[in-house]
């Protein structure tokens, strides 16, 4: 079954600028795919579009069985509750704890709060952080920040984990960290899509790889390689 399908795809933004054109690929429930690609390539943009924060010009995707195309924006919540996603800058709430970020995005959906805290110190215990659950984000290493984020990501469980340069401000150790943790999820049965520049990561820890440039794929390789010089 696809996870993620996306045929004939093309993104123009409201400026005039294409950022993907007759895009098709498939996604399999449980793959872990490596998007790279040069800066301006359309890897975000092709990232975006599957978590709906930008919505396709042309063409079909369907993600977790959703059809993107004809989803309705009061729909949009209970579409990202399949879609965890994890960003370069963690994007946590700078006030709230800890235990509050990871919290948050199942409260919003209405969970009981003996549920919420039972998942919460659970998540928090695989991220390795249930010790710093009153910790504010300001009190932690980029490391601890991603590790919460990837927590808060997939608190609900979803099928579909987006990581747009998780790595991209962290140093090399901390950086495998977040692999670990990225693989352990993997393995258990949730579809991982990553777009990164990090060319050791990709060499190192091998699985399929879509190269993107000037809006294509123009490369789809099965424990691929980075495959550029930056
Ligand atoms: P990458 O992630 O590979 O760096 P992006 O998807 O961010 O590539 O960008 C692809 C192209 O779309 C670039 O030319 C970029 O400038 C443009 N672009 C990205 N976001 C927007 C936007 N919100 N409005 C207009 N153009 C955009
Ligand atoms: P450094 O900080 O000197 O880069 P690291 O501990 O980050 O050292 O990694 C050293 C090497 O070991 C890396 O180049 C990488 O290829 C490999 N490596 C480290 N951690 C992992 C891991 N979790 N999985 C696979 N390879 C790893």
């Amino acid at each position: 079954m696809a996870m993620i399908e996306m045929k004939d795809v093309a993104k123009k933004y409201s400026n005039g600028t294409t950022a993907l054109r007759n895009l098709s690929v498939n996604i399999r429930q449980g793959e872990f795919v490596y998007v790279v690609g040069p800066s301006g390539a359309g890897k975000s943009t092709f990232i975006k579009l599957m978590y709906r924060e930008e919505k396709a010009s042309k063409g079909k995707i369907n993600v977790a069985g959703w059809d993107l195309i004809k989803v309705k924006n009061r729909d949009v919540p209970l579409l990202r509750r399949e879609i965890g996603v994890v960003f370069q800058d963690y994007k946590l709430l700078p006030k709230k704890t800890v235990y509050e970020n990871v919290a948050y995005a199942m409260q919003v959906i209405g969970k009981k709060p003996r549920e919420i805290k039972r998942r919460v110190m659970e998540v928090l215990d695989l991220v390795g952080l249930k010790h710093k659950v009153r910790m504010f984000p300001s009190e932690l290493s980029g490391g601890e920040q991603q590790r919460v984020a990837i927590a808060r990501a997939i608190v609900n469980t979803p099928k579909v984990l987006i990581a747009d340069e998780p790595t991209g401000n962290l140093d090399p150790e901390n950086s495998w960290e977040i692999m670990n943790l990225l693989e352990r999820i993997n393995l258990q049965g949730t579809t991982v899509v990553m777009a990164t520049h990090n060319s050791q990561i990709v060499n190192t820890l091998r699985h399929r790889v879509l190269a993107v440039e000037n809006g294509r794929i123009v490369r789809d390789d099965h424990e691929g390689e980075y495959g550029y010089d930056d």
